[in-house]
């Protein structure tokens, strides 16, 4: 895959990288705490709440096998549908606030483009949440439209749909034009950065980080694939590893680099090696299940 994208961009001639997906360009992350996204859901919610006391059993139990998939037909007839509301309850109950009217509204005008640039724009993860994220309990759950015959939007599926044409495209990201070139911006943004563990908080992070002009990020990643809990826990029917290697890949255009089979722990590795290696920030997204070996980890730096 890699191969192709590397050919498509060499068969580019010079100044003809308008395809390239260039992501608005946001200068701050959206800060947004859990406690207060959970209010703000629960304010907009139409649907039941869900809980770990009141699901249903799973055992045995494959109903989540992705009914949501949207054809180009279907997509445009969902997208017709959606009102476009001020208010946008839709946005306001997404954790990664995204600005789903806006994509709703391209995809309507068949630019499909256009979408998955909002989209990827928001959460470079974004064909991973179209495909998985929980999105009754979230989006759909607030959409205005739930009380209505046809029922909420089904938002997970137009997200996917948009940036699955996004992707088959095959298209590269681009540094944003509206950063100096490389040997002009400040020092400071060719810094040594390290990043742990090439899950989603890595991938979503370094992807921001590279966006905003920084040039010297690397990912390490103890196991010998990417991906963490997307790739390890998620089964392939929910999230095919091709969908996790493409937004990788779209990182990794804007020259991040990921080192696998190492971390912090691994043949010696800890922040002080790090801060003797010149590193100058640290990123840990290990995951929750991991704290406890992150405590060994800080007891040894
Ligand atoms: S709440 Fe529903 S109808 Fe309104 S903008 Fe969001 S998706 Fe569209």
């Amino acid at each position: 895959m890699s191969h192709s994208r590397q050919t498509i961009r060499e068969q580019l001639p010079p100044g003809q990288n308008l395809l390239g997906l260039n992501p608005r360009m946001q200068t701050h992350a959206t800060l947004c705490s859990s406690a207060v996204k959970k209010q703000d859901k629960k304010h907009w919610k139409r649907n039941a709440d869900k809980s770990s006391s009141n699901c249903e059993t799973l055992e045995n139990n494959f109903d989540d096998i992705k009914h949501t998939t949207l054809s180009e037909r279907g997509a445009l007839r969902e997208a017709m549908r959606c009102l476009k509301c001020a208010d946008a309850p839709c946005q306001k109950s997404c954790p990664t606030n995204l600005d789903i009217k806006s994509f709703i509204t391209s995809i309507a005008n068949k630019n499909y483009y256009g979408a998955a640039k909002m989209i990827l724009s928001d959460n470079p993860l974004g064909l991973t949440c179209g495909m998985v994220c929980p999105t009754s309990d979230l989006c759909v759950g607030g959409c205005n439209l739930y009380a209505t015959e046809e029922g909420p939007i089904n938002i997970g599926g137009l997200q996917q749909f948009a940036t699955e044409v996004f992707k088959a495209m095959n298209i590269p990201q681009i540094r944003s034009p509206s950063l100096p070139p490389p040997a002009e911006i400040p020092e400071a943004y060719h810094a040594k950065i390290a990043l742990f563990g090439a899950g989603p908080a890595s991938i979503s992070c370094a992807s921001f980080l590279a966006r905003l002009g920084y040039s010297d990020i690397t990912i390490f990643e103890k196991q010998e694939y990417i991906g963490g809990l997307s790739t390890s826990e998620i089964p392939q029917f929910r999230l095919p590893y091709d969908v996790v290697n493409f937004e990788a890949e779209l990182m990794k255009d804007l020259g991040v680099k990921i080192v696998c089979s190492k971390g912090l722990g691994i043949e010696g590795m800890t922040i002080n090696t790090l801060k003797e290696d010149g590193y100058k920030a640290v990123f840990i997204g290990i995951g929750i299940g991991s704290l406890p070996y992150l405590a060994d980890l800080t007891t040894c730096a």
